[in-house]
């Protein structure tokens, strides 16, 4: 990788004061935060490891009919399935907004096997990451088929060992080593949240969890209740229409006037939340209405789940906080040598992903400090605080809504010395955010921001050949 990069006019650095340091580095997890985690350490001249247990990357958006043991992703023992797509999964975010910074994820009209619309579906992404992958030379850094399974900090307390197994046909060779910093890119995806409905361990039916949802075959003719109101739920619940006889919508964040039969489809119904499951088969929900149903479909997200980290307890999860973490990324007390790329949500991924990486590979070089423990962890109480005072329960604390992820990205820049000078981008999210909410069927082929887009295309010609 070469260390000064070329930056696009009107970015700069600072100084750098110090030769850099080049440190060893393992990294956790080939999806998108990986990849790009991996590209920045490299350029900033660190020694990169990628450990992937899958056979590529892409993570998430390596897509699979395979599903879980456990349709409800609870059983420790089931087979494993890392991704949450379905078949028919589209990009619920434009194009232009989601790619990285400097690699813009624009359509290849050139070649027949790519999908050029401006939401893709989910194998246009995957192709996007190898691309990126390719393009910066980081499968080289990656070991396939190789698990982590524990990461510690070692006695004399100032190096990490990672142990980790890689896959080799039948056999499995376990390998201890010692790293100056790790970080986890592990994804969010894959651990299920369940809703606790009382009455569920007598309730006859069949339940699934979202992330082991495929194809809407399987629900021909049922009576299918599915709870939560994002992204997927919302087309889960359409595209189940078109085979159940009856989907019944359960959601915590409905208004009240919207309760009721759907329109546009004569066997869609909205409700408030579950209120309890019967061993007649009957569902009860808040309102009193009630419904005999063969499934409760779940789509209400996931865990964070780090099974191989061992932090002596300075790093903990409570109702879903990994915390304590400075702005997200770092433990106080083991940072920089610990850190995380990838746990904000209701954000633009990838390329938040990238900051992040941008700060941890200049922390991890010297070029940029980081203030004291004290200080960050001054920092993290007082954040706490504001969630409390607006009464966010702790499994929100990773949240970023409405355009604060914006503010977010702008601090992470200005950490690493430059100003994120893309004003399109936070347009065309606002806007694609409002339509996916106004327009939930057909905003993905239908808008008029062409003036954002026109923006983007002239930011991207910057990196483009
Ligand atoms: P992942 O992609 O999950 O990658 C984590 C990787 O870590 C995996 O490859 C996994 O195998 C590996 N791993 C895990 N544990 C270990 C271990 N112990 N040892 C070694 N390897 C390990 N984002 C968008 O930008 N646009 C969208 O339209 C969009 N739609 C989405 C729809 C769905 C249904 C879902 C679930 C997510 C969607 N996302 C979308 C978000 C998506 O998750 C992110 O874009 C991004 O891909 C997350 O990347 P990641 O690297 O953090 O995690």
């Amino acid at each position: 990788f070469p260390r000064a990069w070329p930056l696009p006019a009107g970015l700069s650095f600072p100084p750098k004061l110090n030769p850099l340091t080049s440190r060893h580095v393992a990294v956790i997890g080939a999806g998108a935060a990986g990849l790009v985690a991996a590209r920045e350490l490299g350029r900033e001249g660190h020694r990169v490891v990628l450990f992937e247990r899958g056979d590529q990357v892409g993570g998430t958006w390596v897509y699979t009919p395979k599903v879980e043991s456990d349709p409800l992703g609870l059983d420790p023992r089931r087979t494993m399935v890392c991704s949450s797509l379905y078949k028919s999964l589209r990009t619920n975010l434009p194009r232009e907004v989601m790619g990285f910074r400097d690699f813009p994820f624009v359509a290849k009209n050139d070649d027949v096997e790519r999908d050029p619309r401006r939401f893709p579906g989910h194998r246009e992404v995957l192709m996007y990451l190898k691309d990126f992958a390719e393009e910066f030379g980081i499968e080289k850094l990656v070991r396939f088929q190789t698990q982590v399974v524990y990461v510690g900090v070692v006695e004399s307390g100032n190096k990490w060992k990672v142990r980790s197994k890689k896959r080799s046909g039948d056999n499995e060779v376990e390998l201890d080593e010692i790293f100056d910093a790790v970080v986890v890119c592990n994804g969010h995806f894959s651990e299920p949240r369940i809703a606790e409905i009382p009455g569920i361990e007598t309730w006859p039916g069949k339940q699934i969890h979202s992330h082991n949802y495929r194809e809407p075959e399987p629900f021909q003719d049922q009576v299918v209740i599915l709870i939560g109101s994002s992204a997927s739920a919302v087309d889960i619940s359409r595209e189940i229409a078109g085979a159940a006889k009856e989907v019944h919508v359960a959601s915590r964040s409905i208004v009240d006037e919207n309760i009721g039969k759907q329109p546009g489809y004569d066997n869609m119904w909205l409700h408030p939340m579950i209120k309890s499951a019967h061993e007649d088969g009957s569902v009860i929900f808040q309102d009193g209405s009630v419904i005999v149903a063969d499934v409760i479909l779940h789509c209400t997200g996931y865990k964070y789940y780090f099974p191989f980290l061992e932090t002596n307890g300075i790093v903990t999860m409570d109702d879903n906080r990994v915390g304590p973490l400075y702005k997200h990324v770092f433990p106080p007390a083991l940072a920089p040598w610990l850190s995380f790329v990838g746990l904000p949500w209701k954000v633009i991924p990838f390329p938040l992903w990238e900051l992040q990486s941008q700060w941890i590979a200049g922390l991890l070089s010297d070029r940029i400090t980081l203030p004291s423990e004290e200080e960050m962890m001054a920092d993290v109480n007082a954040f706490y605080s504001t969630l409390e005072v607006s009464c966010k329960p702790k499994r929100y604390t990773h949240q970023m809504p409405g355009l604060s992820q914006f503010e977010y990205d702008d601090w992470l820049a200005v950490q690493c010395g430059f100003l994120v000078s893309e004003g399109w981008r936070k347009e065309m999210y606002a806007y694609a955010s409002k339509r996916k909410r106004t327009h939930p069927e057909t905003y993905r082929d239908d808008w008029d921001d062409e003036d954002l887009i026109l923006q983007a295309h002239h930011d991207f010609a910057k990196y483009l050949p």
